[in-house]
């Protein structure tokens, strides 16, 4: 299962340039299949090829890329059958790792200096980790669903409950026994709640489902603690003892779909809600400025799709043209993704981002501060002078081909 920390991980590797293999592809469900990928592969491959201005030499999957993923692919694609799979090689810094993802997402090949995340980000988004409590009056259990991995925890029973028949209370009148039944009922609640939050606190946020009869839902979900209550994700009714994991994980994957399309909507229309004010900005140039100014605090970006565009070399700058900077187009590297080099810079700066099926303007993004004016954006520290108030003259900007005054 894929984590923040292992995409953290994974942004510190860098190579010198755009020779590093980002490889999504979805593996057939059928190992019939698998005789048609290292075909499909190739196909893939082709993708990740570009050229042009800012490309400093025609970029190609090499063959040393190549044969890593092959190998990969024919040695492990049948444990991966039915799942896409992300494989980040290069044969420079003696990368071949391959990640199986737990949903399947748009397979995609990447050549760049270092490993195309947008992929990964989507999928933590799409299938958290999350923890379903199926109880009745008596019973409960716990099941950690991650990935493909499904763990079940039986808690114990309700104290006074664990024995049969409760023969303890012959003679006792019907109501009493009753009354008596219905409060221990209640402490069984309180202690599956309190044994979930622990659980779920030892494992970080994670979204919550409860499944059971219609009647003890709403019971546990009454004496749920309040912050389980903000993870609680949904429902689902069913008689606990016809319950297998694999039925348990059926009926709540379907629950978290419903939750994260909630939450999608919910998020879309906050933004939309939001008083035009400076504060929110819509569309690709925008939030290219805003990421030069640090001040993303929340990106909402597309699923799919990538939007080639540049880096500047020396300070970072990210644009559409190349031309956003003072160091001007001949110090602009082309890269292959706008959208994902706005994510990475964004949670380095400590933001948010949110992949959704249609954010608002394409792509958009809630700041921390009102934007600067500038004529340059850039993210490096040598360009923060270059705001209107202090613009760089034109004869301090070198032009491709013209050596910069330092350099005669
Ligand atoms: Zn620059």
């Amino acid at each position: 299962m894929i984590s923040r920390a292992e995409v953290d991980k994974l942004l510190e590797v860098r190579a010198a340039g755009p020779s590093l293999l980002s490889l999504y592809v979805q593996v057939p469900p059928d190992p019939a299949g698998l005789r048609g990928l290292p075909a499909h592969v190739g196909e893939l491959f082709v993708l990740a090829a570009r050229d042009g201005p800012g490309v400093q030499a025609a970029v190609r999957v090499g063959a040393a890329n190549a044969r890593a993923v092959l190998e990969l692919l024919t040695s492990r694609a049948r444990d991966w059958l039915g799942h896409t799979v992300a494989i980040f090689a290069c044969a420079e810094l003696g990368l071949a790792e391959a990640i199986p993802l737990p949903c399947q997402l748009q397979e995609r090949a990447v050549l760049a200096a270092r490993p195309h995340v947008r992929p990964l980000l989507l999928a933590i988004q799409r299938c958290p980790a999350y923890r379903v409590v199926v109880a009745d009056r008596r019973r409960a259990w716990l099941f950690s669903i991650e990935g493909t991995e499904v763990i079940t925890t039986v808690l114990p029973p309700a104290e006074g409950l664990r024995g049969h028949g409760f023969s303890g209370w012959h003679g006792l009148q019907a109501h009493r026994v009753n009354e008596r039944i219905i409060q221990l009922a209640r402490h069984h609640y309180h202690d599956t709640a309190a044994l979930l939050e622990r659980a779920v606190q030892a494992s970080g946020a994670e979204p919550v489902i409860i499944g059971g009869h219609q009647d003890t839902i709403p019971q546990l979900l009454g004496v749920l603690p309040a912050g389980l209550r903000d993870q609680f994700a949904g429902c689902f009714i069913a008689d606990p003892h016809t319950l297998t994991p694999a039925k348990v994980r059926d009926r709540a994957d379907r629950v978290i779909c419903d939750w994260r399309n909630l939450r999608d909507q919910h998020m879309t229309a906050e933004f939309l809600r939001e008083p035009p004010d400076e504060r929110t900005v819509t569309g690709m140039s925008a939030c290219l400025t805003a990421a030069g100014q640090h001040a993303i605090q929340l990106l909402l970006i597309p699923a799919g799709g990538l939007v080639p565009g540049y880096a500047c070399r020396r300070c970072g700058a990210l644009s559409s043209t190349g031309t956003s900077c003072p160091h001007g187009t001949c110090e602009a590297t082309a890269v292959p993704d706008l959208i994902e080099e706005l994510a990475v810079t964004t949670l380095s700066d400590g933001g948010q981002v949110e992949a959704l099926p249609d954010p608002p303007g394409g792509i958009a993004a809630r700041l921390r501060h009102p934007l600067r004016l500038a004529r340059y954006t850039c993210l490096g520290t040598r360009c923060a002078r270059s705001t209107s108030t202090d613009l760089l003259t034109p004869a301090a900007v070198p032009s491709c081909g013209t050596p910069s005054p330092a350099s005669r």
